[in-house]
Parts: C-alpha cells; structure tokens; sequence
C-alpha cells in the first residue's frame, strides 16, 4: 500500500495548508474532495465569526458549499447580524468535529428568528436589494390600465406600467412591478399595494417567520435575487448637479443664518429637511429613491451635503454656532473651524462609547449569569404585576405575555385591544420564583429555548456598543427637540382619561400651564440626595431631574421626566413636611419649565451607567423601568421581557440585597450597583468579577447562614463540593 499516506505525511500536508502555502494539484484535489464529502454532503455545520464579537449575532452556525477561490462568500441576508461590508472583512471559520458539538451547533446556533423578539427574523435585507425592491414596487407610469393574462408577460414590463391581471384568484389593477414582487412571496400571503421599504418588508418577513420558517427561506431567496436584479437593470447614479438647493430653500438659509434662538433654529432646519424631501421626490428621484428605500442612513448626512451642516456640538457637548452652509457649497474659514469640532465629536463618540459600551455589557453580563428560568414550573403565582400603560410600541415588545384583565382574575395573553389603556402585566420583576416562571416571562421562553434567560437578557439589551457605533456617522450633529409635556403627562395614565387631562393643562412654549383651578405637585424629599440636589433661586425650585406626583381632582399622575425640571416658584403656594414639598397652582398659572433635550448616543451611554451605577432616583420598579426603556428602547427592538429580567436581578432585597427582592416578602426593593451586585449576590462570583478586596468585604457582610460559600472557606470545606 505504498500509495497511502503516512500520518506524519498528512500532518505535514496539514501544516503547509494552515500556513497559506500552494499545495500540487493532486493533493489540493484529495483535499478538496475530502472536505466537500465530509462537511457538504454529511450535512455537517460549521460555525463563522466575525470581530469584534460583540453580539450574539456574530457567531453564526451555517451549512457550507465547498468552493474553489481565496475567499469566503455569505448570503447578503446575514450581513446584518455580522456588522459585515465587502471592503476587506475577514471571518474565521471553526468546525465543530465530535457529534455532539455539531448537534449542538445545530439545535443552538443555527436560528432562522433571533432570542431578541418574538419572531423576530434573523436575516433581513439591506442596501441595494432595498432600493431594487423600492424602485420596482413605487414607480407609477400614469397610463390607462394594461389587461394582461399571464405573469410571463407582466415580468417583461416596465415596473412602472399599470396592469389589470388576476392573481391568486383576484382581480387587481397595480403596477407590474408590484405584481412582480408579490409572486415571490408564499401564496398564503396577502397582496402588498405598496411601495415596499426596509420598514413594510421587515415587519412581512415577521409575519412569515412565524408561520413558516420554510417558507421565509424560500421567500427570502427570492425576494433578494429579485431585488438584485432591478437593482442592476434600474440602476441609480447620483451626481454632484444633484445637489442644488432649489430656491424656496435659499428664503430659509437665510432666516436660519439670522436667526439666534437654537430652538427656532432646529425648528427651521426641521423645515429644510421636509423642503427637501419633497424636492427631491418632485425633482431628484435616484436620490429619493435611495433615501426613501431605507438603504442609507436617513436624510441627515444628505441634509448637511446639500442644505446645511445645521446644528452640532463640539467634543465637551457645547452647542456650536449654527453653521447655514453646506458642504456642497463650502465652508467659510470660521465655519470650518467649528465644523471640524463637530467631526471631533463624532469620533471621541465612537471611541468614548465603544468602550463603555463594552464596559458596561461586561459588567452586566457578570451581574445577569446566574438569572434563570425554570420552563416547567407553569406559574409561581404572584399577586404583584407591573402596572403600565401598553402604546404600540410597548405592545409590540410584549407579545406573548400574560395580563390581568380583572381584578383577581385569570392571566390572559397580552391583545391588540388593549393598546391605551394601563395593563397589569405579569412580570419577571415581581416572579416569586428563584428561577423565573413561564407566566411571568411569556411564551417568548420556548423560542430562546435556554435557561439561561439573564445572559440573554444582557446580550440583547446592554451590547449597547454595536447599536451606538451605527449612529456615529453624523459629524456631532445635534437634533434639539422641544419636549411635549402634554405626552409625557400621558404616559402613565390610560387612554380615557386624555380629554380630561388636555382640558386641564395646557403647553406653553416649554412650560407647563394650568387650566384647572387647583394643581397640586407633590415632591417626595427622600428620592433627592447630595448628588441630586433640590435646588431654588428667587424664581425657581430646580429638580436635577423631574420625579413627582402632579394631582387634579381625584387624578394622581406620576411623572417622570428625565431632564431638568424648574417650577415657578412665584405662582405655587407652597408648604412643606418633613417628607415632601406641596406646591399648589391656580388656573392660568405656569407650573413647571423644561429645557430642549438632544439624546446623543454619548449621553445614552452616560445615563445607562447612572441608572446601572444605582445611583439615579426612582419611585417605584415601573418608574425605574421606563426609564431604562427610554433610554434603551431605541437602540433595539428586544422585546420588553430582557429589560424586566435584567431589572429583576438590579433590584434587591433591602434586608439582604443577596436575594432578588422579587423571591421574598414583603416587596420592599433597593437598588445596587450593578459593579457592587457580584459580590453582593455571591463572593465567589465577586471575586471572578474585578475587585476582590470590595468581594470578600460584601461576602463577609451580607451572606449569611451557615451554608455560605465564606463560610465553608473559614471552616476549611471546599467550594467545588456544591
Ligand atoms: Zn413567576
């Protein structure tokens, strides 16, 4: 058998390969042959990576064709979840060798929907597939409809070109193009009449993922060849003429160059960029199109290239001097100078916050490894839930978790109807369960399909890094907005109460007005501190930040307004306790004064390290979560259950912070640090964390009982026993 290789043979071979070098052909064959055998046709997975690893999206298991070539090549629907672009990216590649690893890798890794969401779908489309897909599916040639009887015939029409065609046993007069689009998806599914976007196509990828993860494969595939296509044979260029500003929008530079309030400044740019739009779609399709598609960063970058650079702040956060020129046009030497400080900014962002982004996911990573759930225990039956009004979006993130409908009544599934008013949801926050029961996470539970719901948790809400290192793209630009009291008095009360309260109060300017002849405001002393200071002037009592009751007649409404809060102290009658300050206003009367607020992604990550530092004032657990929600919610669409287990292990028992607060009676939570919380909640963990000093100080005051891991260490016993 002198044709057979010794194994010190292959290893050499082995070695040449995994040093780069060419090998001769007839071993390149063998191997080639080899790998396709074992990993192609055994149906084997492998599992690819892209750094930095910073989500769970990153590290994928994935089926393979074995290809001749240099590089590797990924469907474009997966580049998504990698970060990934086309410009010199390298992945890496592991095989999984024993059985059970493949097994493994194939129950756990290989995922059509994401843990982050119900159905949500784990593949999406991007960039020119979404402006293929816009360009066949909006364009319209006005002519009188075209009586057609065959698909054959539609696919060769212009996209444009309005036919009259039965399709799915319907007649229907609409563009060829959208005809075209539709025959891609699953026959089950329902005509869409409407120029498709990065938004309608991900909530029909939803819907198709969760009837049928087959159908999505297929209809995905599709779909995407289809939008390659049109993109090729409809392609946009754009042009430097392209830019112009038409005139109505010189009027506007003007006013924005003379005009000093930053409010109306912002206002005026807001103006510009809706001038814009609709010039561009009157005038600059390629452009329109590529913006309206969803396929770039929004009208932002486009408003500061063709209208003006607008407001933006320098690296400290100071709001520069507003800059009415453009790119396109050209900087005047000071405008230079100042909008090189807002490009400053963008990158002292990015890197200021990818690392405390990642800090942040570390440590919360450390704190939420021990949250888990018990998928067999059906329901720990808590009396607690967490009372909150559902808005849409909310109802969204919630889908498939149980509600109390009536008072002592049965735990039904979260429904549409329900959207306005203030639900009493059941909640990992209040699961008298050590490891989270089925009603109190939702049905959410059999998709992750894991105990180990807290590392999800922190996976999906706090790997803040990756979501905050898109939206750096801006050149420090800052979007003021002027706050809406009326919406935030909304928030927390239902839906039927609205009219009462819109009678009672109204906005003027950024201040709260009364119409009612009593308001009462009602400050809880305690909530403030040294850091967060009461403060007053001759004319105001400043909260740092807005926690209080607002009372009229019999209504109670919580607010909680993340900024600073001034009320005029002129116009209250005022009378304080030992616990509270009452101030009472009549009709007609100023109540309180808020200032414009910009949430940049540096002040997302700041307030996140506060409210996780268990530092920031909070009234009751609903209260703390919204406001995580409002600070997290738009960097992600998770659904609302990470947010309540993350919560749920945040606050802890006050009479021994080592237990959840939710396991023990009565309910009476503090919160802790999350940097303080492992060695809080086990020394062991403590130590693994960072500062073992603080670990076994914590471990030696707050664990207790003879069975505590510091004890067994004094008594000599081992740790690894348990
Ligand atoms: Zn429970």
């Amino acid at each position: 058998m002198e044709n057979q290789a010794t194994i010190d043979e292959l290893r050499k071979i082995l070695f040449y390969i995994s040093k780069g070098y060419k090998l001769p052909k007839i071993i390149h064959d063998v191997i080639f042959r080899v790998a396709k055998y074992e990993i192609e046709e055994k149906k084997k997975v492998v599992l690819i990576k892209r750094d930095p690893n910073i989500h769970s999206g990153r590290i994928q298991a994935v089926y393979v064709r074995i290809i001749e070539g240099e590089a590797m090549d990924i469907h474009p629907a997966t580049v998504g979840g990698f970060g990934a672009d086309f410009d010199g990216d390298t992945m890496s590649v592991f095989v999984p060798l024993s059985k059970e690893a493949q097994t493994e890798a194939k129950t756990k890794m290989v995922r059509a929907i994401s843990n982050s969401s119900i159905n949500s779908p784990n593949f999406n489309l991007t960039n020119e597939m979404l402006i293929g897909l816009f360009t066949l599916t909006h364009e319209n040639a006005n002519n009188p409809p075209k009586i057609v009887k065959s698909m054959e015939e539609i696919v060769v029409l212009h996209p444009g070109i309005v036919v009259t065609f039965k399709f799915k046993g319907e007649s229907r007069t609409t563009t060829a193009g959208r005809f075209v689009f539709n025959s891609k998806l699953p026959p089950w599914y329902s005509f869409i009449d409407e120029p498709i976007k990065k938004k309608n196509l991900g909530i029909m990828f939803t819907e198709i993922v969760s009837r049928s993860k087959s159908d999505y494969a297929v209809t995905i595939d599709a779909v995407m060849k289809l939008a390659f296509e049109i993109a090729t044979k409809y392609p946009r260029s754009i042009s430097l003429d392209m830019l112009r500003i038409p005139p109505q929008l010189m009027k506007l530079k003007e006013k924005l160059a003379k005009e000093k309030d930053m409010m109306v400044q912002q206002e005026i740019i807001d103006d510009m960029t809706s001038e814009m739009i609709k010039h561009l779609q009157a005038h600059v399709p390629e452009l329109y199109d590529i913006l309206e598609s969803g396929a770039s960063k929004g009208y932002g970058q486009l408003r500061q290239l063709m209208i003006a650079k607008g407001l933006f702040s320098d690296a400290e956060g100071n709001i520069l001097p507003v800059v009415a020129r453009s790119m396109n046009e050209g900087y005047r030497p000071g405008e230079y100078f100042n909008a090189a400080g807002g490009a400053r900014k963008g990158i002292v962002n990015r890197v200021h916050t990818t690392a405390h982004g990642g800090y942040a996911y570390r440590k919360m990573v450390y704190v939420m490894g021990n949250a888990q759930a018990n998928p067999t225990n059906k329901d720990c039956e808590t009396r607690l839930t967490m009372k909150i009004k559902l808005t849409p979006d909310l109802f969204r993130r919630m889908k498939g978790r149980y509600v109390q409908d009536t008072f002592g009544g049965p735990f039904i599934p979260v429904d549409k109807s329900m959207i306005g008013k203030v639900i009493n949801l059941r909640s990992p926050m209040f699961c008298r369960s050590l490891k989270i029961c089925r009603t109190c996470y939702g049905q959410l539970i059999d998709q992750v399909d894991s105990r180990n719901v807290g590392l999800i948790a922190a996976q999906e809400c706090t790997s803040l890094s990756e979501k905050i290192m898109k939206s750096f793209h801006t050149g420090g630009a800052v979007d003021l907005k002027r706050p809406d009291i009326i919406k935030m008095l909304l928030e927390n009360i239902s839906d039927d109460m609205e009219s009462i309260v819109k009678k009672a109060f109204q906005q003027e300017d950024m201040s709260l007005v009364s119409n009612a002849p009593f308001v009462v405001v009602n400050i809880k002393k305690s909530l403030y501190d040294d850091e967060y200071k009461i403060t007053e002037d001759e004319e105001y009592l400043s909260l740092p930040m807005g926690y209080f009751d607002i009372r009229y007649d019999d209504i109670v409404i919580p607010m909680t307004i993340e900024e600073k809060t001034r009320f005029y102290l002129k116009n209250a009658q005022r009378e304080d306790t030992n616990t509270n300050i009452m101030m009472t206003f009549s009709a007609g009367e100023h109540i309180f004064l808020l200032q414009p607020s910009s949430l940049q992604p540096d002040e997302v990550a700041r307030r996140l390290d506060k409210y996780v530092g268990g530092k920031s004032p909070w009234t009751t657990p609903e209260s703390l979560y919204t406001k995580f929600y409002k600070i997290l919610g738009a960097m992600g669409d998770w659904d609302s259950v990470h947010l309540e287990v993350i919560l749920s292990n945040i606050l802890r028992w006050k009479e021994d912070p080592h237990y959840p607060a939710r396991v023990k009676y009565p309910y009476n939570p503090t919160t802790f640090s999350i940097k303080s919380l492992p060695g809080v909640m086990s020394w062991p963990l403590g130590l693994a964390f960072e500062n073992f000093g603080k670990a076994i100080t914590y471990g030696m005051i707050s664990e207790r009982g003879t069975e505590s891991p510091i004890e067994k260490v004094f008594f000599g016993e081992s740790l690894l026993e348990e």
